[in-house]
């Protein structure tokens, strides 16, 4: 047994077998072979296996994400039978007598640089990026390396140096029973990720971790104690299983506070809502009886898209959100991208300091085409439910003022083209820089909310990257500078006829509910798998 230590970002316990998350990486070597039919027939066959892997994903992402959001992988399938492309493979295996995977590299390679060369066409510019999606596909099928996808039927453990926000998304989550990385920090976007979907997770164990295992070793992920056992005792197995069981048991009687209100035992009463990044987490929204969604983290919409999501894409999606929580509260964040969250179609250029550059609300006042579009698509869905839209990264009035005519004016255009929209949406802005936090006096009136971004606050305030975890020392979420300035917003909110969330990780830590509650703060909106252990906390607190 070999015992690592990181630190758990989601406390639960996972047991089960290791997958060492493989990048797509593929390098492809060309080998001589003289039997050239038997290389074209293993060829189809892995054509064969690739169009079936497509079809079990489009039939997942239509019931998942939607038509529009799916038809990229009947899209890959079209590719796949194309004459023109088989017709390349099997030409270089014959002429060439090279393996199945060097020609059909070779072919992939060149129909992407003939699709990117095709100037001022931006559709076709992408299929380069499909093609080599496909191509890899193929040449995965046929070299049988195996990928977490299709071939492992168990839940595994994912292991990996570290994840981007946009390989943990395209992860199968129906395969995932823990994450643990060598590198990370807690407040990452994969961290919440983690959180957000209550699978256990581990991060900065450190780079011995992945040298000291393989693919298929038995673990046990302890996101409690942040400790992993690779190859556990006896004595260790049934320990933990022991605590498996406890920590079930626990949950399960958090499940009797369903349908109980957040009330302090003198009466003052709040909000506890959830935090969701994607149309998927609806389901453990409802599970965990939240108030509302306090924050929907819209830009993994765009995380999870080859290309920019259309209106028509973004409104399915907000629809769907507002229709399930069936009049309940949702507040959606505009488009938060840039910092560690990095859309290769946004072409957004190398920064020194992204966290402190081209990000969030940044973009969309620079690139209005695309704010609007997802205003507009907002707006439209705002009929379906009772809608909030809330800005990120905000730190000046102006910016407020620019975004309030902004929504006038996708209002307006909606009127004209007769399209409805609720006259209702509350606009609320993040409060995640202390500038907002400062200023808030001036703010407040501008708007209907504040949501208290506390990941960024911490970040901004102590000037610790959230990203960096030999900085998690120095990052004492409990300062006294940064509760003051969640103090002063809240106090300049209610002065000014706002109302005051905390939508940062922050607002599941219980050791500061009483805190909050002293403060004012109206809502706390934490991961789906915290609301009811924070609405146990607060049915527990006297203020008076
Ligand atoms: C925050 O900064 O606290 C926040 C909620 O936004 P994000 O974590 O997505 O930056
Ligand atoms: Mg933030």
């Amino acid at each position: 047994m070999v015992r690592y230590v990181g630190k758990g970002v989601y406390g639960a316990v996972a047991i089960g077998k290791i997958s060492v998350f493989q990048r797509e990486e593929i390098s492809v070597k060309r080998i001589h072979v003289e039997d050239v039919e038997a290389e074209k027939e293993k060829v189809n066959l892995a054509k064969e296996k690739s169009l079936a892997q497509l079809q079990e994903i489009y039939d997942k992402a239509l019931k998942e994400v939607g038509e529009a959001n799916a038809q990229i992988f009947k899209t890959h399938m079209t590719m796949l039978e194309d004459e023109d492309y088989n017709e390349s493979i099997e030409n270089i295996i014959e002429t060439q007598k090279v393996n199945g995977e060097y020609a059909i590299a070779v072919t992939g390679d060149n129909f992407a640089a003939m699709f990117a060369a095709i100037e001022d066409n931006a559709y076709m510019q992408e299929r380069a990026t499909d093609v080599k999606d496909i191509s890899n596909r193929l040449i995965r099928n046929l070299s049988q390396s195996s990928s977490l996808e299709g071939t492992e039927n168990d839940k595994v453990i994912i292991c990996a140096d570290d994840l981007a926000p946009s390989e943990t998304v395209s992860l199968d989550k129906e395969k995932v029973l823990a994450f643990v990385t060598a590198h990370g920090s807690s407040n990452s976007h994969t961290a919440i990720l983690a959180r957000n979907m209550n699978i256990p997770a581990i991060i900065g164990v450190g780079e011995e971790f992945l040298s000291g295992i393989e693919d298929g070793d038995y673990a046990i992920v302890d996101g409690f104690t942040g400790e992993v056992f690779v190859n556990p005792d006896q004595e260790t197995t049934e320990r933990l299983q022991e605590k498996q069981r406890q920590d079930l048991e626990k949950k399960k009687l958090l499940l009797d506070l369903k349908g109980k209100e957040n009330i302090t035992l003198d009466g003052t009463q709040i909000n506890v809502y959830a935090n969701i990044g994607s149309v998927d987490n609806i389901g453990a929204v409802l599970l965990n009886d939240a108030g509302g969604i306090g924050l929907f983290r819209s830009e993994f919409l765009y995380l999870e898209s080859k290309d920019y999501p259309t209106e028509e894409e973004q409104f399915a999606a907000y629809k769907k959100v507002l229709e399930s929580m069936a009049g309940k509260k949702v507040i959606i964040r505009t488009l938060d991208i840039g910092a560690d969250k990095q859309v290769d179609y946004f072409g957004l250029g190398k920064e020194d300091n992204p966290a402190l550059g081209y990000r969030a609300i940044r973009i969309c006042l620079t690139r209005p085409e695309i704010f609007k579009t997802q205003l507009r698509a907002l707006y439209r869905a705002s009929v379906y439910g009772k809608l909030g839209i809330m800005f990120p990264m905000i730190t000046s009035v102006s910016e407020v003022e620019k975004i309030k005519e902004t929504c006038e004016q996708v209002k307006q255009e909606l009127k004209e083209q007769g399209l409805s929209y609720s006259e209702d949406v509350e606009l609320g802005i993040m409060i995640e820089t202390p500038a907002a936090a400062v200023i808030s006096d001036r703010l407040a009136p501008l708007v209907d909310f504040f949501s208290v971004g506390t990941n960024d606050l911490t970040q901004y305030t102590l000037a610790c990257d959230r990203q960096n975890p030999n900085l998690e020392s120095f990052c004492d979420t409990h300062h006294e500078a940064i509760l003051r300035l969640i103090e002063m917003a809240a106090t300049n909110a209610h002065k000014y006829g706002a109302w005051i969330g905390i939508c940062g990780e922050l607002a599941a830590d219980v050791t500061l509910t009483e805190t909050f509650l002293r403060m004012g703060i109206d809502e706390l909106s934490v991961s789906p798998g915290f609301v009811l252990k924070v609405r146990n906390q607060i049915r527990n607190i006297d203020l008076s």
